[in-house]
């Protein structure tokens, strides 16, 4: 199977999903599951958290508020979406915009690891604690579980284990953070750059 019918095969598979928690929720409001958009053959991933309201409705991911922060960041260093790929821990929306639990963001990772194996990016860039987390967990980097206070903007490297390729995995604050918190959107700019020389 070529990388667009894998990718559609994750789509149907996460849209068949009934033992979701998260399912009767997606179907009761019309959402759509958001499984990510961008090339798939992008050197660098983003790895968000959950979708929000506007990503549910439309089924595109971070399109809403956070998603103006993540498209100026892209474009501080010369990015624009169509270079990269994007893509969230949890598919459905939770509730209220709460937290993913432990329980749904382990139901979700075998569709994001599928993703991985399929785009295979260079560089992965989680925005978030639970992103990065996740990501820690899923290459068994648990040597560098720092709190996101001190990891963000700093480049981790990783090993797939199955292949032997290395990755560099660069942990940023959620761009969320950024809507209410004038410093931190400068921060978050600046953790940016890290991305210059992997373009
Ligand atoms: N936050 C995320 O983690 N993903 C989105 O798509 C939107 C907000």
């Amino acid at each position: 199977m070529n990388k667009h019918d894998r990718m559609e095969s994750v789509r149907n598979d996460v849209l068949a999903l009934k033992e979701s928690p998260l399912y009767e929720y997606r179907i009761e409001n019309n959402y759509i599951p958001v499984i990510g958009e961008g090339s798939l053959d992008a050197k660098i991933m983003f790895i968000g958290e959950a979708p929000g309201k506007q990503e549910a409705i439309t089924g595109k991911p971070f399109c809403g508020a956070s998603g103006k922060v993540l498209d100026a960041m892209l474009e501080h260093v010369g990015l624009i979406r169509e270079d990269v790929y994007i893509t969230s821990i949890v598919k459905d929306r939770p509730q209220d915009n709460r937290d993913p639990s432990p329980s749904e963001i382990s139901l979700y990772r075998p569709f994001l690891i599928r993703q991985l194996q399929i785009i295979n990016p260079e560089v992965i860039v989680t925005l978030g604690r639970f992103a990065m987390s996740e990501m820690l967990n899923v290459f068994r980097n648990n040597t560098n579980q720092q709190p996101i206070s001190t990891a963000h903007g700093s480049e981790i490297s990783l090993t797939d284990n199955k292949t032997g390729r290395s990755l560099t995995l660069v942990p940023l604050y959620h761009p969320a953070v950024a809507l209410y918190n004038g410093g931190m959107r400068v921060q978050l700019i600046k953790d940016f750059e890290v991305l210059k020389k992997f373009m």
